[in-house]
């Protein structure tokens, strides 16, 4: 099954949530919280361990209600200091509905206001990896949402403490399985510390055959012993040292360069955005409106999972900033072909009913997709932040410098112009026309879609979008591409045409930068000098490279979001903002490659040889 299952909550008459398919109890309602202070917070030297100032990285095993994660938050706030991220990994295969969350939490009013911040950002119920970042408080919760045994392997992060809170070994052995153990070691560096409430035989072997020195403390309340362990003790432990924010150029200032400029700055980085116009928004991000909905494939494939996380992340990026509004999309198919995906889809979906639902006539229901007034965005985006406008961005990527100033990350984010700036990279562009009128009639936020779209909100109607050939050139409207979006919107919706005849309709054209495969390329740019020079050595490897291999330390590029730039910028920019200060990953490996530049000069080189 593609959503991930509820747990099978029951509630004891004290108020205890219990999973009742394992027959155990998610925490003590006496004394929960302050079970998960002397289990897993004192049992990992917190909060002595954040007073470096330095970076933390927490990693729990079953994120269940949130009660170790606010305890360990809670702390977080009285003791940080100084520039310190705190970064909060959690897994969970079954994880509760909001309403379940803030009733479990109820016994502890001193966590309220960490409850509610919490449950006003809960993601949707989704297989996939999620992060929420509340930047005032220089905290991220990345939640792995599946089983562990699926979750756990492709997970890309180093802990400093483990909270391993799984239930009883006993009666949950899939949580405690002797795989996790390397698992952890691997994600571990010399003094990573782990903490559990068990002291089980099995416990104990595993985590000492993976490295870490063990050692039983007393209990706590009435339990008699509890568990504390220290990876590779006697190997040089070198505490974690704050590190200076790092100096970072962006060069393009459309919907990608400012998701990633915001999340960049909110995470500490001193950051300076190029753009060669006059200010943000001006090419092909600049259309008066754009509508962000999710492309849901039928498969539970490498790249579904990329979409709905790009589309969930997205969803919670744009949540109540400037120019956004929350509309429902009816998405109807386009073909017969769609109209068997979509039915493949709804038989197995990968969103629930908060999310998705089925139209009679085979459509499907978008309940959370939202309407973008770039104009309003993407200024909203870049608060706060140097651009530096009308110049344009001469890169070195090996100097690292932008117009001759020196960086620690320099971002190509420049939409259709990184053919030129990144000629090894294999970008085609596509000519997108969006049409619009002013209406006499305020309309509330809908949206239409059936290859093309249509939305309205207020008095604004756009309609759009084409997608053909481009050979060059600044982008221009035609009156072709306008009688195709009429077409379009003449089958979308027949009211609107009339509505649409009595304004004026104006129009825009832009260049959407696409890729063969038609993912994006996000990640390191690429030495292809080297990796030609290498061709043998890579044929020989069968053609296997590693994401980060051959990449140009400290250059990035955001590019190839073709139509869905709106839905792969806040992804994209939480992915590049965890290479750049060493976070946890919101990718897989998986889910990296087939979005990694690399990828497209690997396969040129293939092609070559064949
Ligand atoms: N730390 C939690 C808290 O603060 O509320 C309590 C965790 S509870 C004791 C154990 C959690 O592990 C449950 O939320 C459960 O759904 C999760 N879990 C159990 N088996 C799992 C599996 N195979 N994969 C992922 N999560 C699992």
């Amino acid at each position: 099954m593609r959503l991930p299952p509820r747990p099978d909550l029951t509630w004891k008459d004290d108020g205890t949530p219990v999973d009742a398919r394992v027959g155990d109890v998610y925490f003590s309602i006496e004394d929960g919280l302050a079970e998960s202070r002397a289990v897993f917070l004192a049992g990992c030297g917190l909060p002595g361990a954040w007073a470096s100032g330095a970076d933390h990285t927490i990693a729990e095993l079953g994120f269940g209600t949130g009660l170790n994660f606010l305890a360990a938050w809670q702390m977080w706030r009285a003791h940080r200091t100084g520039a310190g991220w705190l970064s909060f990994v959690s897994f969970e295969g079954y994880p509760l509905d909001v309403e379940d969350i803030a009733r479990a939490l109820t016994p502890w009013p001193e966590l309220r206001p960490l409850a509610e911040k919490l449950c006003a950002a809960w993601p949707a119920r989704a297989k996939g990896i999620r992060q929420i970042t509340w930047p005032e408080e220089r905290l991220t919760l990345t939640l792995h949402i599946g089983r562990i045994e699926d979750t756990l392997p492709g997970a890309q992060f180093t802990a400093d403490a483990w909270f391993l809170d799984g239930f009883s070994p006993a009666k949950n052995a899939a949580m405690w399985d002797e795989a996790l153990w390397p698992e952890m070691a691997r994600r571990s560096r010399p003094g990573t510390r782990a903490s559990t409430f068990t002291v089980a035989g099995a416990v104990r072997r595993g985590l000492q055959n993976a490295g870490f020195a063990i050692e039983k403390k007393p209990g706590h309340g009435r339990k008699r012993e509890r568990l504390e362990a220290v990876f590779k003790p006697t190997e040089a432990a070198l505490p974690r040292q704050p590190v200076c924010p790092p100096k970072v150029a962006i060069v393009g200032a459309g919907i990608a360069g400012a998701s990633l400029a915001r999340v960049l700055h909110d995470r500490g980085a001193q950051v300076r955005v190029y753009d060669r116009a006059t200010g943000p928004g001006q090419g092909t991000s600049g259309n008066p409106m754009a509508l962000v909905m999710p492309r849901l494939d039928a498969g539970e494939t490498v790249q579904a999972q990329l979409l709905i996380d790009a589309y969930l992340t997205a969803q919670a990026f744009y949540q109540d900033r400037p120019g956004v509004i929350q509309t429902e999309t009816f998405h109807r198919p386009r073909d017969a072909r769609e109209t068997e995906r979509f039915a493949k889809l709804l038989a197995d979906p990968p969103l629930g009913l908060e999310q998705l639902e089925a139209l009679s006539g085979g459509g499907l229901l978008h309940k959370k997709s939202l309407i973008v007034t770039p104009q309003q965005l993407l200024p909203a985006l870049l608060d706060g932040i140097e651009g530096v406008w009308s110049t344009d961005a001469d890169v070195d990527r090996h100097a690292r410098t932008v117009n001759g100033e020196g960086y620690d990350a320099v971002i190509l984010a420049s939409g259709s112009a990184l053919a030129a700036i990144c000629p090894e990279l294999e970008l085609t562009g596509r000519l997108g026309q969006v049409d619009w009128v002013q209406s006499q009639v305020d309309a509330p936020p809908s949206a239409l879609a059936c290859g093309h779209y249509a939305i309205a909100s207020g008095s604004a109607r756009l309609w759009g979008a084409t997608f053909a050939a481009h050979s060059g050139g600044p982008p221009e409207t035609s009156e072709a591409a306008r009688l195709e979006n009429a077409a379009a919107l003449e089958t979308l919706s027949p009211y609107w045409v009339k509505d649409a005849r009595r304004g004026e309709v104006k129009s825009r054209a832009g260049v959407r930068a696409t890729t063969a495969d038609r993912l994006p390329l996000i990640g390191p740019l690429v030495d292809a000098a080297e990796m030609a020079a290498d061709r043998q050595v890579l044929e020989r490897a069968r053609w296997q490279i590693a994401p980060e291999d051959y990449a140009v330390p400290g250059t990035y590029i955001i590019g190839g979001l073709g139509s869905r730039g709106f839905t792969w910028a806040p992804w994209a920019a939480r992915l590049i903002s965890a290479d750049i200060f060493g976070d946890p990953d919101p990718a897989t490996p998986e889910t990296r490659r087939a979005i990694v530049p690399n990828r497209q000069i690997l396969r040129k080189l293939k092609r070559q040889t064949g």
